[in-house]
Order: structure tokens, then sequence, then C-alpha cells
């Protein structure tokens, strides 16, 4: 609780300041080339780049890495892991022990976005100013055994900074080789708007529960007019307490969305296997665990985790087996 309400004075970083002015300035004259110069093609190829890179962000490294909500084939892998260095976040390795280093700490001072310290906070002022004194040491204590096993995560971490230049330089050279676009519209809408736009959605994602969650005890939200434009509920709260459900979304919502589609497309292609989530009854059984035991109520919960995948199979091969 000290924790929470104590303080620890934060530097401005003036480098990080100057950077994210350039670029938002810079995301800006992209704009103004959306509206008044660029061709649809070049607008519809920067869309379908946000997409891949929230792809690679959500499902990658969110979900997958973070969470270990499923496994997924090397081929997908290798793709989400590629999509992932779009979003400009720092390699896979990094953004995924920052992530687990907020849940650890969640609300707290050692949390990098620590939603006590108020929406901007969270969702984009941490970036402009110095990090918990103790950071770098709170990062080795996070467990990132898995990612080191890990070939692709590793390989994407060491070739990092030759990969993703090189990627952003090729997304902005194809409109102009392949549809004759002109470089300067691409530099601007390819590069500068579509890297900030993609720097917002991985960003909004550390203050979605100031955004998308209720109040704890407050089931309706009346008191803010947000609710006839954001979906708010528990969703994001519930995230925090089992991070390994593969169907609880980044924004506010459950059982739903693009990304949860995507998973289950993949898992009926079998690219993506030991999906991880719980139904009512199980949350019941883990709470009765939980309370009569005195061990946490994650570990409990983990213990009646399914993959509705599989639950599916079985009930189709029972349906065979029944007479006709
Ligand atoms: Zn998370």
């Amino acid at each position: 609780m000290a924790d929470k309400d104590t303080r620890i004075p934060r530097e401005t970083r003036w480098p990080s300041v100057l950077f994210y002015l350039y670029l938002h300035f810079s995301a800006l004259i992209g704009l103004y080339f959306v509206v008044f110069e660029a061709k649809w093609t070049t607008i519809f190829y920067t869309i379908c780049l946000v997409y891949v890179s929230v792809l690679g962000l959500s499902a990658g490294a969110h979900r997958l890495w973070a969470h270990l909500s499923f496994r997924a084939s090397t081929v997908l892998r290798g793709f989400l892991a590629f999509a992932q260095i779009l979003i400009c976040q720092g390699s896979l390795y990094n953004w995924v022990l920052e992530h687990r280093l907020h849940h650890a700490y969640f609300g707290t001072e050692k949390d990098p976005f620590n939603p006590h310290r108020g929406f901007f906070y969270a969702y984009f002022t941490n970036k402009l100013v110095t990090s918990h004194p103790d950071h770098e040491k709170l990062l080795k204590t996070i467990d990132g055994k898995d990612l080191e096993q890990d070939p692709i995560v590793m390989w994407q971490k060491r070739l990092y900074w030759l990969l993703a230049p090189l990627l952003v330089m090729v997304t902005v050279f194809l409109p102009s080789e392949l549809w004759d676009e002109s470089l300067v519209c691409s530099i601007f809408i390819v590069g500068f708007l579509r890297v900030t736009v993609s720097l917002h959605y991985s960003w909004i994602l550390n203050a979605a529960t100031i955004i998308w969650g209720l109040e704890p005890l407050n089931k309706y939200s009346i008191q803010t007019n947000l609710v006839f434009v954001i979906n708010k509920s528990l969703w994001p709260q519930y995230h925090y307490t089992l991070p390994w459900d593969y169907q609880c979304g980044e924004y506010g919502n459950y059982n739903h969305g693009c990304i949860t589609a995507h998973i289950r497309v993949w898992a009926a292609l079998r690219l993506v296997t030991n999906l991880r989530t719980i139904d009512t009854d199980g949350m019941r059984k883990a709470m009765i665990e939980a309370a009569s035991t005195g061990q946490e109520f994650n570990q409990c919960a983990e213990k009646y985790a399914f993959d509705p995948n599989l639950l599916k199979i079985k009930c189709e091969l029972d349906l065979e087996r029944i007479p006709s």
C-alpha cells in the first residue's frame, strides 16, 4: 500500500520529448498527405501494415509470448515475430519482460505503466520520464526462461536493430516501386504516420483498465457519459487476475473481438494448440480451493483451465460413436 502511494520523483527525458514531438509532427504531415495527395492503394496498404503489426503485438507478443495463452506452430511464431517488429516497440524479448514486470507490480511505483499515476502516465508520459530507479534490477528478476528457449524470440532479439530499420525502409519504398506513389508521400504515410498509429495502439494497452475498466464495485459507471461511447466492464481487471485466458481481449472485451477470432481460425487450421481458458464452473471450483487451502487463486484456476478446441473435438468424436 505504501508502495502504491509513495510517489518516486521522475525526471523529464528531453531527448525522448523531442523525438516524440518530431514523430507526431511528421505523422500530422502524413495525415495531410492521406487527405490531399495519397493514392488509395497506399492508404489501403498502410491499413494492412497496421493490422499486421496489431496481430504481432496482441496475438503474438501479448497473448502467445507474455501470457502463454496458447502454443503456436513454428510458421505462425515466425510470422508473429516478424509482425511484432512492425510495431517498433523494441524486440519481442524486451517487450514481454516489460509486460510481465507490469503484471507483477501492477498499480505500484515499480509498474512501468502505473495506472494510479493517471491516464496520461499509463498511456504515454511514462516514455518521457525516467523509470523507477530499480527498473533494470527488477527486470532481471522476471522469469524469461521460456523466451530464452524459443529460438525465434532469441533470433529476433539478436537481429532486431538490423531487421527493424530494414523492414521500415522496405515497407516505405514498396509503394513507389510497385504503384508509383511519390516517395515523400510514402515516407510520411507508411513511415511516420503508420509507426505513430502502431505505437499508440500498443501504448493504449497499458491504460486499458482506466479506459475500459469499471471502478471496483461500480457496476454501471453512471458517473461518466463515457458509457455511451466506451463499453466499460471488469474484463480488463480480469486480465490481471487470469492473464493466460486466450479469450480476454486487450481492450475490454471477452470471448469476441478480432484477435480472439484469429486465434480460433488458427486453432481450426491446427496452427495453434493448447488454448487456455476457464468456465464459470472452473472458476467456482478454483475459488473454493483457494479459500480452503490458502493457495493463490491463479494457481488453483490454472488447474481448471481447458482447451475449448479439444473439448469440441471430443464432442464430435462422442457424437460419431453414438449409433444412429
Ligand atoms: Zn497482459
